[in-house]
């Protein structure tokens, strides 16, 4: 493909956002949470883990450390215990006391609210960051770049950057604001359903005719 004006990818990406749009109307989280704080720990859990998996382990660990104190307060050999089914459970045990410790001692046992206090939490990065803004307190400020977003953007051209964080700013720079709300929620299921790792359903795909990286 020729290299493409930024004109012509933002009408593309366009396109991208509306057919998403028919086809996920209401794109909902597949993590299960009911606060701010579950939320944050079950994206935590998440990375380099499929979002079933942590939905099994997350009603326990609520069963036994129901409050961000109880979690505070938890040894990490009992709470690795309960996360032994997902992968990096022991730090991501460590990780999850240490968060409830931080909220408690540094934000007043509020989980906060810019991207910039979300990332001094041990064990949140960007991607976390911007899913619980958006998705826990509707404030959007970027787009969660994880492996399903960052491969679709790249199959669709509308990035070349090698890192997770250089995609974001490329999506962000030709993806209206009033749309970067959607994109995670609507890229990971079009990821699983059709544009999948290893073997992307072209055939079927509603981007077809709009993706450099279509395949007979
Ligand atoms: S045409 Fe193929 S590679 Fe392109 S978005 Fe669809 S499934 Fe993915």
């Amino acid at each position: 493909m020729a290299r493409e004006s930024l004109k012509s990818k933002r009408e593309r990406v366009l396109q991208v956002c509306e057919l998403m749009n028919e086809h996920y109307p209401h794109p909902e989280p597949a993590l299960h949470f009911d606060s701010p704080f579950r939320l944050t720990i079950a994206v935590l859990l998440s990375a380099q883990t499929t979002d079933a998996a942590v939905n099994k382990v997350t009603p326990v660990l609520w069963e036994h450390y129901p409050t961000i104190e109880a979690l505070a307060g938890a040894n990490v050999d009992d709470v690795a215990e309960i996360l032994h089914s997902i992968g990096f459970f022991r730090t991501k045990a460590a990780n999850c006391i240490k968060c409830a410790q931080m909220i408690l001692s540094d934000f007043g046992g509020e989980v906060p609210r810019t991207m910039e206090e979300l990332q001094k939490l041990p064990g949140v990065g960007r991607k976390t960051a911007n899913i619980v803004m958006n998705v826990g307190f509707g404030l959007c400020e970027g787009i969660a770049v994880d492996t399903h977003v960052f491969r679709i953007a790249h199959r669709l051209k509308l990035s070349n950057a090698k890192e997770a964080s250089a995609t974001e700013q490329d999506l962000l720079k030709i993806i209206p604001q009033e749309k970067w709300t959607s994109v995670n929620d609507q890229w990971i299921r079009f990821g699983r359903e059709t544009c999948s790792a290893q073997r992307p359903k072209c055939d079927v795909c509603f981007l077809a005719d709009i993706c450099p990286s279509y395949k007979k």
